[in-house]
């Protein structure tokens, strides 16, 4: 399914033009327009799911196999040291593309990005209060 009021979609399917590094039936990767460093890439499947849980298990499983072997070849190309994989769901955690995407975003020692966050102190009767929300 396609939503005709949404940007990755077009781009997806290459009605907006992208400078793409790949595509396959599923998937288009192309290179963000605000990039957080050189070469930040976006992966969009060409069909419309809001966020991670709309995926369908095959699409995530298969974005996964192409973001390895992009990532690897960005390694490869563009020298960078490392390479952060991020995937924004919902506007609290920041996304604000509402089709689905991971993105690349190879790190350069003297980049300037910070990609994290502060760790907070925890007691293992909060650990172990956390895991039974979860899991039981
Ligand atoms: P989010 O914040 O939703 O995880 O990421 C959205 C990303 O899409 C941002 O990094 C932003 O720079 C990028 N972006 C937004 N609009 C466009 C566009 O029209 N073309 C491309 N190539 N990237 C876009
Ligand atoms: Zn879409």
């Amino acid at each position: 399914m396609k939503d005709t009021n949404c940007i990755f979609c077009k781009i997806a399917n290459g009605e907006i033009p992208s400078k793409t590094l790949y595509e396959d039936d599923n998937f288009r990767i192309i290179l963000d327009l605000g990039p957080a460093t050189m070469g930040h890439a976006l992966i969009l499947p060409k069909e419309h799911y809001a966020n991670l849980f709309e995926l369908p298990d095959e699409t995530a499983g298969e974005v996964m196999k192409v973001a390895k072997k992009m990532a690897g070849k960005m390694m490869e190309r563009l020298g960078c040291e490392g390479l952060n994989v991020v995937q924004n769901n919902g506007e609290l955690a920041g996304q604000t593309v509402f089709h689905y995407h991971m993105h690349l975003i190879p790190r350069y020692r003297t980049d300037g990005q910070s990609i994290g966050w502060k760790p907070q102190e925890i007691s293992s009767e909060e650990l172990d209060k956390i895991y039974r929300r979860i899991c039981q």
